[in-house]
């Protein structure tokens, strides 16, 4: 095989003796590490790895990366998870080497320039939040929830009420994350059904306060606006029944891109909130992090965050350690990296620019569910926020397309899917979250697309339900690839799954004589 196609992996291009690097010769005496080494770690054959040229791990490189989808390649729609363009003056700022070469162990003296940076975003996250004090130490949206409950654990602990208050109120349309990480923490979670509205109802917190009693009330979650996209107008009464019980109220912050400058958790009364860096402010998103996910606390839990914080003193700046700190939850300061930039995106922005972020992807939003309301049912009714739910199920139905169907064909337009099958409690959903970085072009042709699919639909539903058609690969059997990966060189094994997919999917394979045999491997 010459070249990569699509189904060339690179060890498959490996012959013996090639090499993409030369290293200078040995100046000094080889030391055999194995003699230091436990016995079980010593390896006894060389790891299999391939040899390649230089040329040829470029052209691999190069060709896979050519097959992914990114903001960069088209839209990007992915509701919830805010998928705006990161601009690249971001990453010059990153690479200053000031930055670049900074050590977190070197002398407070010697960082100060990274101190400040971490100080100044914090004041600035602290104006977003409308909270008392922030820490930039959490490295993901979940990591600050994780940083947050626990801060809640150690409040009640030094109240004597840990034992008791063992409840968190979390509605049906949260992240996973939120029960997850009540759960970590230790607390039992009570789960609220959305009302008509979509929205967490507050008389049915009011009956769980009476049910269990308001003393076993740790505390409530709330998304807000929430991942249907619908603002919970009735948050501020939610945080206010939790108070009074002597609970908490955490805000996730993950759609915090709705509300800058118009609104903050703060302002609604909820005690703590993350955000999340790598959505709302330009942090590098996708493959798996790295993320940030400060927290924002008011006075009452500012006392427990993580050690250590940053403090100014005159012109110069320190780290301290927080009275009653829950303790350390990352290695040194977070990820300074991504603050960075968020620190870069947010002094390009400015107060002014911050706000007017949120209400164009508010905006943009509003402009896609309007003109896509008359062909597609919308979960919930009335203007959304940042992002909005549609539900496919008449389709589902009728023509016997999903969700899913119809995802996979906005590929072949060049377009992302959005989110799909998230929130739970909505059938056969898509979720939609333009952001403000997509142009009006862009929008219409989103909504172009979408209107030739749901004419699709109703001619062709065969072909949707077949798609994607022009993607590098074509439907994937994601059940069988989470529950039997192959996630090493393993020609046989992959041969075999290949074989397995064949079987189960032949329906496939009868299409079009495939314009790439392989492509359903990869
Ligand atoms: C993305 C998201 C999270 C989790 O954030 P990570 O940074 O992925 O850990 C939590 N809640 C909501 C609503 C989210 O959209």
């Amino acid at each position: 095989m010459m070249f990569t196609d699509y189904n060339t992996l690179i060890f498959d291009l490996s012959q013996e003796g090639h090499t993409a690097y030369d290293l200078p010769s040995l100046e000094i005496e080889e030391y055999d590490l194995s003699a230091d080494l436990d016995n079980h770690l010593v390896r006894e054959e060389a790891a299999n790895l391939p040899e390649v040229s230089e040329l040829q791990l470029i052209r691999h490189y190069t060709a896979l990366s050519s097959r992914t989808f990114g903001i960069e390649t088209g839209p990007y729609p992915l509701g919830s998870c805010t998928m705006k363009y990161n601009p690249k003056v971001n990453e010059d700022i990153a690479a200053m080497p000031g930055f670049a070469n900074v050590h977190p162990l070197q002398s407070v003296e010697s960082k100060q320039g990274a101190l400040q940076v971490m100080y100044e975003m914090q004041e600035a996250l602290k104006e977003v939040t409308g909270f008392d004090a922030v820490t930039l130490q959490p490295k993901a949206g979940a990591h600050g929830e994780l940083t947050a409950i626990l801060a809640f654990k150690k409040y009640f602990q030094e109240k004597g009420e840990l034992e008791e208050r063992k409840y968190i109120f979390v509605p049906d349309s949260a992240h996973g994350t939120n029960p997850a990480t009540a759960a970590v923490a230790g607390f039992d979670i009570v789960e609220f059904p959305s009302n008509e509205k979509g929205m967490m109802d507050v008389e049915a917190v009011e009956a769980a306060i009476e049910q269990y009693g308001p003393e076993t009330v740790a505390g409530v979650m709330i998304t807000n606006p929430s991942t249907a996209g619908v603002f919970e107008t009735y948050a501020k009464d939610i945080v206010e029944l939790i108070h009074d019980a002597g609970g908490l109220a955490y805000y996730d912050g993950a759609n915090l891109n709705a509300i800058m400058g118009i609104t903050s958790p703060g302002l609604m009364g909820f005690d703590a909130a993350h955000m999340n860096l790598h959505k709302t402010m330009t942090g590098p998103h996708g493959g798996g992090g790295p993320g940030s996910g400060p927290i924002g606390v008011n006075d009452k839990l500012a006392p427990y965050l993580p050690a250590p914080m940053i403090q100014k003193e005159g012109d110069s700046y320190s780290l301290y350690d927080p009275e009653k700190s829950i303790g350390r939850v990352s290695g040194y300061y977070g990820n300074f990296g991504v603050n960075l930039r968020a620190y870069a995106y947010v002094r390009a922005m400015g107060a002014d620019g911050l706000r007017r972020v949120s209400e164009d992807a508010v905006l943009n939003a509003n402009y896609l569910r309007a003109e896509l309301k008359d062909k597609y049912d919308m979960a919930f009714p009335g203007y959304c926020m940042n992002d909005f739910t549609m539900t496919l199920s008449r389709q589902a139905k009728e023509d016997d397309v999903t969700a899913k169907d119809v995802g996979k064909r906005m590929l072949d337009y060049g377009v992302h899917a959005p989110t799909t099958y998230f929130p739970l409690h909505v059938d056969e959903c898509l979720q939609w979250e333009p952001t403000e970085t997509e142009s009006k072009q862009d929008l219409d042709y989103i909504i172009e697309v979408m209107l030739n699919i749901a004419e699709e639909i109703e001619t062709d539903p065969e072909m949707v339900r077949k798609a994607p058609h022009n993607a590098p690969v074509t439907r994937l059997d994601e059940v069988l690839a989470s529950r039997k990966p192959v996630l090493t060189y393993d020609r046989e094994a992959i041969e075999a799954q290949y074989e397995v997919f064949k079987e189960t999917h032949a329906d496939l394979f009868e299409q079009e004589d495939q314009q790439s045999p392989g492509s359903a491997k990869a």
